[in-house]
């Protein structure tokens, strides 16, 4: 990477920025953007845990609510080594876009907590998510504020935080949290929804760019929910041909393509997908830079940045992570032509799904799986193309676009409410 390139990576700057720049397209009211540059509320909490060895450990938690001008916030939790509330505020930012992108009526929130989950026991992981649950408090709800998974974690959890919220409410309340699992009001789908939504906003932007998906080479980094289902459905729907995938121990490249259930029984094996036979041995940073047609950062924040932007060669970026894109790479990206399909529409699949969960869970009534991929291609394919279509209109990059498109619809949400 090039030293001299020094860009500003704090997450919620960056969100901040990409929230400027639209709303000077539009011409937002300075009112109306003087509420969306922060958050509405954020809230940190110290969680007490007694560890297996009888030990008491205090873990540092965090919920941000950004905006809930247009229904309930909603958002996932992260339980992370590295998690800062500078990186939960962009988050809850982008849940907002996310959210109102895909015009369902919720707004956008979302929550960390400082740990690495892979050095707790599963007890004491439970105990941590039960703490988080009881230190929350009133400030989640299925009328509140509806969590949900994300960078590691389950539906495991899930349930638990679910059970400690119906033991402190005294009540079923099966809609406080989403990605549970089915036998507890979890929905049909749910598990792949981030990478089948991608997969649907993907086929619609080749369609609009006359790009044959079944001759695509595909280059995927992260092997997390995302990374792991796109693998698996961009052959299935597209046949296209994976060559390229990672994890945090490294990446792998195999020209003939990657078989998913091999590498699946692999990486379960060996607990990584480096050294899958046959494969060539490559970086999580060799990865992006591949001679590929599509790539699908499905990882972390800040990885196409002013340092390799230059470097990609993909045709379309389709952002199944959150933040893996800096306002410098974008730039970049969008004087090259590059047709980027920006986080908060490519990875909305999951919160849509968890819209889907959450209505079945206020209503009562369960779908099959058909009635839950028919809405979510709905859904998506119409927000890709009003995002697609505002890009050409207004002459700007994709990105741009769909902020256009949301920050009109919560401010409009503001407005009608007399916030300003
Ligand atoms: N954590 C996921 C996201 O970033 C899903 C959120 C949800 O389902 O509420 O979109």
């Amino acid at each position: 990477m090039a030293n001299n390139i020094k860009e500003d990576l704090d997450p919620f700057d960056i969100a901040v920025k990409q929230l400027e720049k639209a709303a000077k397209v539009i011409n937002l009211d300075k009112q109306a953007l003087d509420i969306l540059r922060e958050p509405m509320h954020i809230l940190t909490v110290r969680l007490p845990v007694r560890m297996d060895s009888g030990e008491t450990k205090t873990f540092t938690g965090f919920r941000v609510h950004y905006n809930n001008a247009r229904g309930p916030v909603k958002g996932g939790i992260r339980f992370h080594p590295q998690e800062t509330i500078s990186t939960v505020k962009a988050l809850a930012a982008w849940m907002t876009w996310k959210t109102a992108i895909v015009d369902i009526p919720l707004g956008g929130a979302k929550g960390g907590i400082i740990c690495d989950p892979k050095k707790l026991s599963v007890g004491e992981l439970e105990r941590l998510s039960r703490a988080y649950v009881r230190a929350l408090g009133e400030y989640i709800g299925p009328e509140v504020d509806i969590p949900a998974p994300d960078v590691y974690t389950t539906p495991q959890i899930m349930a638990w935080m679910m059970d400690e919220y119906e033991n402190i409410a005294r009540k079923s309340a099966p809609g406080v949290i989403t990605g549970k699992p089915l036998e507890i009001g979890g929905s049909l789908g749910r598990g792949d929804a981030t990478a089948r939504g991608g997969m649907f906003v993907l086929r619609e932007a080749a369609k609009r760019k006359n790009i044959d998906l079944s001759k695509a080479r595909v280059a995927i980094q992260g092997f997390g929910n995302a990374g792991q289902f796109a693998i698996k459905l961009v052959k299935e729907l597209f046949n296209s041909k994976v060559v390229a995938i990672s994890d945090t121990k490294g990446g792998i490249l195999l020209e003939s393509g990657i078989d998913y259930e091999k590498l699946l029984a692999h990486k379960n094996k060996t607990g990584s997908v480096v050294g899958f036979p046959g494969s060539k041995q490559i970086t999580n940073e060799d990865l992006l830079e591949l001679d590929v047609d599509v790539l699908i950062p499905a990882a972390i924040e800040n990885q196409l940045t002013e340092a390799n932007a230059d470097k990609v060669r993909a045709k379309i970026i389709l952002e199944l992570a959150n933040g893996p894109t800096t306002p410098g790479a974008d730039e970049i990206f969008h004087k090259k032509g590059v047709i980027l399909l920006p986080d908060f529409l490519a990875n909305s699949g999951g919160v849509t799904v968890s819209y889907f969960e959450w209505t079945q869970n206020v209503s009562g009534y369960y779908w099959d799986i058909d009635e839950v991929y028919n809405r979510l291609d709905k859904k998506l394919t119409k927000a890709t193309k009003e995002v697609l279509d505002a890009s050409e209109k207004l002459k700007v990059d994709t990105r741009t676009a769909a902020y256009t498109i949301s920050i009109k619809r919560v401010a409009d949400a503001m407005k009608a409410r007399g916030w300003y």
